[in-house]
Order: C-alpha cells, then sequence, then structure tokens
C-alpha cells in the first residue's frame, strides 16, 4: 500500500480553510471515496503527489494540459512573460498573437473577447444573445456543464451532477425559470419547446460533444438539426467548446462535425494551464460589446499576459504540430479506452465506452449511453471501486462517472499498457 501521510496531514489542514478541503467540489473525491493525494508537482503524463507517490494522469487539469505537464516551450513562455510583469491591465500584442491563432483554428471566430473562465465565457454569450434578440429564455441540456453562473446551473453536470444536486441553492427561481433544460440528442423537444415559447427563446447553448455528464457524442445530424432550428425562430446558437475546442480537433467539434455556430465559447487548453477562457463569433453579435454596444462586460485581468503566453505557445504548438498530435491522440486514447473496456470484457464486468478521439468515459453498465438520463443509471459503486483500485495502482481517473477521462501527447505505450495492466488487476479483484 502507497504512503499518505503528508496528504493526509495537507487534507486536515484544508478542511480547517476550504469548504469541504477544496476551491472546487470534484476535488474532494466526494462520490468515488477514498482520500484525494495532493498534488506536489507534475511533469508529462505524470502527477507526483505529496508523499512521492506518482499516477498516470487522465484529467490533464480537467483538459488543458493536452501537452503533458511542465511542457518545456510552456515554461519557458510563462516564465519569459512574468519578466515583463505579470499583468498592466492595458493592451499588449500577446492578446492579438493568441487571438489570430484562435481565428486560425476557428475560422467562423470574427471577433471575439478574453475572459479568465470558463464561466465567465459562457454567462457573456448568453447575454450577449439576450440583448441580440432581445429575448429571455435559454435552453440548455441535461447533463450538460457551462459553468456556475446562476442560470446555467439548472440540471447541470460536472460536480451537480456527481453530487447528485438537481440545481443550485442560492439561484432565485426567478432566474432559473429562464433556462429551460431538456434531453441532450433529443431534437424534438427542442421543437416543442420553440413552439411552447414562440419570440421569447434568446439562444441554444449545448457542449457539442458532451463532456460533463461522461463523454456523450451527438447523434446523426443532431448538431445539424439545432443550426436549422435556432436559425429558423432566430435564437442565437451557442457552442460551449470550453471542453472539446483543441482536443477533439484544431478547431474543436465546430471542424470535426462542420457547424456553423453564432457563438463559440473556449477555455481550459487556450490557457495552457492559466486561467483563461473566450467567446467570439460572429461579428453583428460580439459589436454589441462594449465599448462599441450596450453590452457591459470587463475584466481585470482579461487577456492576462502570462495566460496569452501559455496559450500561444499551446495553441501555437498544437497548430502547428497538428498532422501528427491529433491522429497520435486518438490512436493512444483508442489503445487506452478499447484496451481496458476488453479487460472488463473478459472479466465479465458490463461497461459501455463513449469516446470521440481524447476523450471518453467507460459508464458502468450494460447499454448505451446517449443522454443524461441513461448515464445516471450507471453502477456509481462500482465506478467507485474501480476509481479507488486504479489509484493505488498509479493511475488517476477522473473522481466521478460523469467526468470524461482524457489524456494528452505524452501518453505513450508505457502507459498504455501500464493502465490497461492496473484495469486487469481492479477488474480481478472486483471479481474475486
Ligand atoms: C469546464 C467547463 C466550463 C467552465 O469552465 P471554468 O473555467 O471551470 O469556469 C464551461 N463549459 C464547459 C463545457 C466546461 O467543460
Amino acid at each position: 500500500m502507497a504512503v499518505h501521510e503528508r496528504s493526509r496531514q495537507l487534507q486536515q489542514r484544508a478542511e480547517k480553510l476550504f469548504p469541504g478541503g477544496v476551491n472546487s467540489p470534484v476535488r474532494g473525491f466526494r462520490s468515488v471515496g477514498g482520500e484525494p493525494p495532493f498534488v506536489a508537482r507534475a511533469e508529462g503524463a505524470y502527477l507526483y503527489d505529496a508523499d512521492g507517490n506518482r499516477y498516470i494522469d487522465y484529467f490533464g487539469s480537467w483538459g488543458p494540459m493536452i501537452l503533458g505537464h511542465a511542457f518545456p516551450p510552456v515554461v519557458e513562455a510563462i516564465e519569459r512573460a512574468a519578466r515583463n510583469s505579470a499583468s498592466f491591465g492595458a493592451s499588449t500584442g500577446a492578446e492579438g498573437d493568441l487571438g489570430e491563432l484562435v481565428q486560425a483554428c476557428y475560422p467562423g471566430i470574427e471577433k471575439m473577447r478574453f475572459v479568465s473562465s470558463g464561466t465567465e465565457a459562457t454567462m457573456s454569450a448568453i447575454r450577449v444573445a439576450r440583448a441580440a434578440t432581445g429575448r429571455k429564455r435559454i435552453i440548455k441540456f441535461e447533463g450538460c456543464y457551462h459553468g456556475h453562473s446562476d442560470g446555467l446551473l439548472v440540471k447541470a453536470g460536472s460536480g451537480v451532477a456527481t453530487l447528485g444536486i438537481p440545481g443550485s441553492a442560492g439561484v432565485p427561481e426567478e432566474v432559473a425559470s429562464l433556462t429551460l433544460a431538456l434531453p441532450f440528442n433529443d431534437l424534438d423537444a427542442v421543437v416543442e419547446a420553440f413552439e411552447q415559447y414562440p419570440g421569447e427563446i434568446a439562444a441554444v447553448i449545448l457542449e457539442p460533444v458532451v463532456g460533463n455528464a461522461g463523454c456523450i457524442p451527438p447523434g446523426e445530424g443532431y448538431l445539424d438539426g439545432l443550426r436549422k432550428l435556432t436559425s429558423r425562430h432566430g435564437a442565437l446558437f451557442i457552442v460551449d467548446e470550453v471542453m472539446t475546442g483543441f482536443r477533439l480537433a484544431l478547431g474543436g467539434v465546430i471542424e470535426l462535425y462542420g457547424i456553423d455556430a453564432d457563438l463559440v465559447t473556449l477555455g481550459k487548453i487556450i490557457g495552457g494551464g492559466l486561467p483563461c477562457g473566450l467567446f467570439g463569433g460572429k461579428r453583428e453579435f460580439m459589436d454589441l460589446l462594449a465599448p462599441l454596444g450596450p453590452v457591459y462586460q470587463a475584466g481585470t485581468l482579461s487577456g492576462n499576459p502570462l495566460a496569452m503566453a501559455a496559450g500561444i505557445a499551446t495553441v501555437g504548438y498544437l497548430r502547428e504540430h497538428a498532422v501528427e498530435v491529433y491522429p497520435k491522440l486518438e490512436e493512444t486514447s483508442k489503445a487506452v479506452a478499447e484496451g481496458v473496456a476488453a479487460e472488463a470484457a473478459n472479466a465479465g464486468i458490463a461497461i459501455m465506452t463513449n469516446r470521440v478521439g481524447a476523450m471518453w468515459t467507460w459508464f458502468f453498465g450494460d447499454s448505451a449511453v446517449t443522454n443524461y438520463s441513461e448515464a445516471a443509471r450507471s453502477d456509481t459503486a462500482a465506478f467507485a471501486a474501480f476509481h479507488r483500485s486504479m489509484l493505488e495502482s498509479g493511475v488517476w481517473l477522473p473522481p466521478s462517472q460523469f467526468e470524461a477521462a482524457f489524456l494528452g501527447t505524452a501518453h505513450g505505450q508505457v502507459e498504455i499498457e501500464a493502465t490497461i495492466a492496473a484495469a486487469r488487476a481492479a477488474f480481478a479483484a472486483v471479481t474475486a
């Protein structure tokens, strides 16, 4: 058994300082049990905890670390930028540099604005959509997570799903009632909502490949159907690529499935591990923002020079090496996802694997998962036991059945084999 003495001490202190001992709920391991290791450092595909234990990392800071931890070009870019001061609160050329890079990956983003988190990106995009349409209601989908702003917490995924919270205390009914939460992958539900609230729906927002209820791909024609419905009813189509952007393809799901969005939100990878988000899209909507237009939105640290430097190094590398990076991510992810699934099958354990590129989930159950209510039927106790066993074997999976696993370019054959061997032992222990 690995030693966790130091992590245990740090946890005791953290519980006195932070609610639940954490600064973001899912880090607390509430749904899988066991003790969360405290991280001391990370390099490439590996996390090292405060007691010196090593883990293969399958959550990559929840997405950003696609090039592996402490990737030298990113570290150097941050160091160089830091020497010129951490923040100015005035415009820099770096914002334009990253902006042009984003546009090269997402040609549909005619204008954009940097923020400091995915939460701010989606919240601001919704504000723009309401201003553009003069309407109040929005449609989101059950199990999709778009950050923690009030109106977007209705039937949200991620930690909200993990902890089984239907919405959130502290969100006024009046605000929540403007959000219609519909089942994912069900176009008829969207048709009906537009009929029920004619001229009232400002926008449809979604995770185009869901990650925050576990990985759930869109069905054939679903994204296209949403695009057509929103256009027909004068609502904006907001594609939240905070998780999928630069991960499933250089130009995210927009490129992968060839969709046309009015507004796109980005985060995670775009900051290379530093706090950064972005919302952008069609000029006619983005030009509604102050100081050009009447929609107010601002941020003291927006376009922060360290975040821009890390983002330029990360997105720049991905763009330059896209022809090697994305096929490699696909190959490695396929090997891990299918290798572990094969071990489960050998052990007679039912799991359903949903995967799109370097993003996947092993749902513990025997039926297809195409929406949140199907995901919610998973055997979370079996997932929890699997998670604990994998962690003990040095494989750190996202600590929830309802969070997608990720890997990056630092993962290779050694990690694939170690992960599959750990899974074999985990499944053997369950069936013994
Ligand atoms: C993580 C995430 C967010 C929220 O981003 P934060 O930076 O945590 O605020 C929004 N949307 C999606 C799809 C996400 O995965």
